[in-house]
């Protein structure tokens, strides 16, 4: 009798798990820059063209969710799709260094086991955020820069690629401008100002990707040119595990986009996750707080996605705009550009 209970129970259950497994939530939000985007700045075919890749890298993310993938493979697969694009600020369509030259950053985190990778200051590799997962996933190391990086790539068989490859004529302009601007303030501290002054969409345009797989993982990552004419081998918080990137089963996922140096200095992404952990605040509360709240008034331009383990999505920034779009199970595909869409 008790076999015969046990096996009922059993079956009942096996029935059961495809079931609960189809219930669990899945989502993905990415981000293509915050900054100062308008409307009225924008011509129709270029804001039809964000849109058009952001709505490409959200269902590439959203379709290795779908079919039962990882986080991580979503994650990867949204970032490979803009970093191959010169419409955003990672890879191909990376500013210019002060001296001319393209230095990139990335990194990734699993929220499952906490491991990161992040790469640094690299010039010859197309996909960054592809060499930060292999920094995590083959090396014993969190993050790698410049020559050491290039090395550890050629050792995993990364081919390394010539830095012209993320030359693009409007990046060209945008470091000339702020060169201009620069030589005028002849105060290397005033860089930030002679790039707010530059006009948009050529300055913003980091990208990022959060993603909860139907295991219940979080992933994030980050990939980024960084800051135009910025000098000195200066890295940004994209590369920063806390800073630009984040993720933890216990309590979210972020990816952050903005002035960097603020972003390392208030730990924005490490800070929401440990206001939801330890607060119990949403993700929407939590990252309104800090980008609102303590970033804002301190002059802290950007912005951040979150996502928690029940696929509640914050998408929040300070700024007039932040290319982003987001997709859940209970939430269709969103494509947004400026604010109070
Ligand atoms: N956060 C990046 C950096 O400071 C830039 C950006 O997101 O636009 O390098």
């Amino acid at each position: 009798m008790k076999t015969v209970s046990l096996s009922l129970i059993m079956s009942a259950l096996l029935f059961c798990m495809p079931a609960l497994a189809a219930e669990r939530p899945i989502a993905i939000a990415i981000h293509g820059g915050a900054g100062t985007i308008e409307k009225s700045k924008m011509t129709p075919e270029q804001e039809k063209a964000y849109r058009a890749k952001l709505r490409e890298a959200l269902d590439k993310g959203y379709a290795v969710l779908e079919r039962g993938g990882s986080s991580l493979d979503a994650v990867v697969a949204a970032i490979t799709t803009m970093e191959s694009s010169p419409l955003f600020n990672a890879g191909k369509g990376a500013v210019y260094t002060y001296d001319g030259k393209h230095e990139l950053d990335a990194s990734i985190m699993d929220g499952k086991t906490r491991q990161a990778g992040a790469v640094a200051g690299v010039q010859h590799i197309a996909s960054p955020i592809s060499l930060a997962r292999l920094v995590m996933e083959k090396s014993p190391f969190v993050m790698l820069a410049g020559e050491g990086a290039e090395a550890f790539a050629r050792s995993q068989g990364v081919p390394l690629v010539d830095n012209k490859l993320f030359d693009t004529p409007k990046r060209l302009k945008q470091l000339n401008e702020a060169k201009e601007k620069l030589k005028k303030e002849r105060k290397v501290k005033d860089y930030q100002a002679a790039v707010d002054a530059l006009p948009t969409p050529f300055k913003v345009g980091t990208v990022g990707a959060v993603a909860l797989d139907r295991a219940g993982n979080l992933a994030a990552g980050t990939s980024t040119g960084g800051m135009t004419a910025k000098r000195y081998g200066r890295i940004g918080d994209s590369p920063v595990i806390g800073a630009g990137t984040f993720a933890d089963n216990d309590s979210c996922a972020v990816s952050a986009t903005g002035h960097g140096e603020y972003f390392i200095r208030y730990n924005v992404a490490a800070d929401i996750c440990a206001r939801v952990k330890y607060q119990g605040k949403s993700v929407a509360e939590a990252s309104d707080k800090v980008i609102n709240g303590i970033l804002a008034p301190i002059g802290g331009t950007g912005g951040v996605i979150v996502l928690d383990r029940s696929g509640n999505i914050a998408l929040t920034f300070n700024t007039t705009g932040m290319y982003r779009a987001s997709r859940s199970s209970s939430q269709p595909a969103q494509v947004e550009i400026f604010q109070g869409e």
